[in-house]
């Protein structure tokens, strides 16, 4: 999708800010003149407005905390990660899936429960149980890892 300024140019994303799993708020500017608009909604509305690779401010900020030493080499860890992915946008969710990806394996009875997590909050939800595997010593994600994570989240339903 392409979006246009009323002096005619095009406009681009410029900054994208989380406010919650269901709420981001993308700001475009123009590239001519200094008029900039904002689109807010869920990652997938704001999703076709987005033509090149952006970081939100959040996932900036993870970036931020990094020791100088290893920045780069997580910048191009997760900006590839998102490529490979097809995916424009780098938000906290992504930059943890991409940074936790391989430590924590999904048997087949997990990962259907994960199915039918809520699309909008699914790779949120991903990253916060294997953050919780993790923290539990399980690399692999288990049933009752599953029950704790469903008692923990709203909107997490497992298969009855
Ligand atoms: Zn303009």
């Amino acid at each position: 999708m392409q979006t246009r300024c009323c002096c005619g140019a095009v406009v681009e994303a410029k900054a994208l800010e989380e406010e919650s799993p269901l709420s981001y708020h993308l700001r475009l500017g123009c590239t001519e003149c200094a008029n900039w608009v904002t689109a807010s909604g869920r990652l997938e509305d704001i999703t076709p407005l987005v033509q090149r690779t952006l970081w939100s401010n959040e996932a900036r900020h993870e970036l931020d905390r990094l020791p100088p030493y290893i920045e780069s080499l997580v910048r191009e860890e997760v900006e590839s990660y998102a490529a490979k992915e097809g995916r424009a946008l780098i938000t906290v969710a992504l930059f943890q899936e991409a940074r936790l990806r391989g430590k924590v394996s999904w048997p087949s009875a997990a990962k259907d429960r994960l199915a039918n997590v809520p699309a909008p909050i699914r790779s949120m939800a991903k990253v916060e149980i294997e953050r919780m595997a993790i923290e539990q010593g399980l690399s692999e994600v288990t049933e009752a890892l599953m029950d704790e994570a469903k008692a923990k989240f709203l909107g997490m339903r497992g298969r009855q």
